[in-house]
């Protein structure tokens, strides 16, 4: 298998070859050349293999780099019930994402059971076994460096705590984060990881880590890496839940299925149309985005006008709080009948800030074949229902994964079952979560009190050189 730039001007690569970068020198996105088919006779044959199996069949399809027996090693530790041990709701933690039932064909999907309960841990985890695989083998290292305002850092670290060749500098905004947040990413003992709190906003830490990256001599000569959520690896991790999900959600492979993903830089739903496009028997992928809607506009009018930062709302449902989604490219790549030549245009543009719009060419005409609807949701549609999943059903929902609910309730078919991606736990947000019950969010068991722990963490001023400074005195 070999993997293409989405712009189309750069060399076919090994999956190993694209695991640590990030673009590809065009500037594009990598895919595969082609995606594996999956045909009825595998499917039967996936139907009740454990996570891990189902994760070694897929992504056997992707990484024919890796020698059969260790890739199957690096799943097998990967997906374990030890790692995925956050359950709730009565799932069953071999399942690594079990179903809750909410009504007849109404089901969650539990993507965030991981250590830092967002659905993130579900490729990081992988991710950070398969760096130390692969610097191990190369003997090399990599200093990961990071800006985050909550979830995907703290995925990171705890992806990468303990690696071999790796250390991890994570920036965060000082004081912008939750109680919770800090403690999950603060406490972690491990010497190669590194947090550090700029004094400033989150956009400043990302500035910092955006000049240190476009200073060239700086990154090759101190090794600095990302892990972004363009990283190839990671969609193709999330292709096997949708597997796993259309199994616990149906009896035969006669059946068909929706799934509702609630939205932000389309890694996640990316993932569902590349399972669906490999033959995975999913009717429709139901887009949902909060106040930031730039996909449901394109998904409603085949406009796509990226947002500048002064029009991207802060919202209750922060990690979906996007201006452009990164790998939305890979998406269109596919809806243009994979022209790099289309995309290329179409991406000078976005470049330019400018918008582009499919509505009145031949590619829109194309856009049933794929099986997408939108909708978008609010804070009061948040709130709402929050209270009525809670009241209803007897779950209690985190506000992204309600964005989710409320969509796929507007676009629910008979027949269908419809499978909402719960991305993260009720207990990273807790604020929202009082407003709209009045109570305290369920918080698993083993992290009650994390915030009396000790905590490691540098407050350094919004200030490249200083950053510089302290990445080359720990590398
Ligand atoms: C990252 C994230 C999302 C958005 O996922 P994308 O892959 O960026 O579309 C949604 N919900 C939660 C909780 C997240 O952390």
């Amino acid at each position: 298998m070999r993997y293409i730039s989405t712009r189309g001007n750069a060399p076919a690569q090994a999956f190993c070859d694209i695991l640590l970068g990030g673009l590809a020198p065009d500037g594009g996105l990598y895919l595969p050349e082609s995606y594996p088919p999956v045909s009825r006779a595998e499917l039967d044959a996936w139907r009740g293999l454990s996570y891990a199996d189902l994760a070694f069949a897929i992504l056997s399809k992707f990484i024919d780099d890796i020698p059969a027996a260790d890739l199957q090693a690096l799943v097998a530790k990967t997906y374990t019930p030890e790692v995925y041990c956050h359950t709730r709701n009565g799932g069953k933690a071999a399942e690594i994402t079990p179903l809750t039932r909410l009504d007849d064909g109404l089901y969650t999907q539990e993507l965030s059971n991981g250590p830092t309960l967002a659905f993130k841990d579900m490729a990081m985890q992988l991710l950070g076994n398969l760096f130390e695989y692969v610097l191990d083998k190369r003997g090399e290292s990599i200093n990961i460096l990071g800006a985050t305002s909550g979830d995907t850092g703290s995925a990171a670290e705890y992806a990468m705590r303990g690696k071999h060749n790796v250390k991890v500098f994570m920036l965060s905004p000082e004081g912008k984060m939750s109680a919770f947040q800090r403690a999950q990413m603060y406490s972690l003992p491990d010497g190669n990881i590194f947090n550090v709190a700029v004094t400033g906003m989150f956009d400043d830490a990302q500035d910092i880590v955006k000049a240190v990256s476009n200073d060239a001599n700086f990154k090759a000569r101190y090794k600095i890496g990302a892990v972004n959520s363009i990283n190839w690896a990671r969609v193709a991790a999330q292709i096997v839940y949708y597997f796993q999900g259309y199994f616990l959600a149906t009896k035969s492979n006669d059946e068909e299925v929706a799934f509702a993903v609630p939205s932000g830089n389309f890694g996640n739903i990316c993932a569902g149309h590349i399972a669906r496009m490999m033959g995975l028997p999913i009717a429709r992928l139901v887009l949902a985005t909060n106040e930031n809607d730039v996909l449901d506009e394109f998904f409603r009018t085949g406009v796509y006008r990226p947002r500048t930062a002064a029009e991207t709302s802060v919202t209750s449902s922060p990690s979906m709080d996007i201006s452009k989604a990164s790998n939305f490219e890979r998406f269109v790549f596919d809806l243009v009948g994979r022209d790099p030549a289309v995309v290329r245009e179409l991406w000078a543009k976005v470049e330019r800030g400018e918008a582009f719009d499919l509505s009145a060419t031949p590619h829109w005409a194309k856009m049933p074949e794929f099986g997408f609807v939108s909708g978008k949701s609010s804070h009061a549609d948040r709130i709402k229902t929050i209270r009525y999943a809670h009241g209803r059903y007897g779950v209690m929902l985190d506000t992204h994964t309600a964005d989710g609910l409320k969509v796929a309730l507007e676009n629910r078919r008979p027949g269908v079952p419809m499978v909402v991606l719960e991305t993260a736990q009720p207990a990273k947000f807790e604020e929202t979560i009082r407003e709209a019950l009045g109570q305290e969010p369920v918080r698993p068991a083993d992290l009650a009190g994390i915030e009396s722990l000790p905590q490691r963490v540098v407050v350094m001023a919004p200030d490249v050189e200083a950053v510089k400074r302290f990445i080359v005195e720990r590398v």
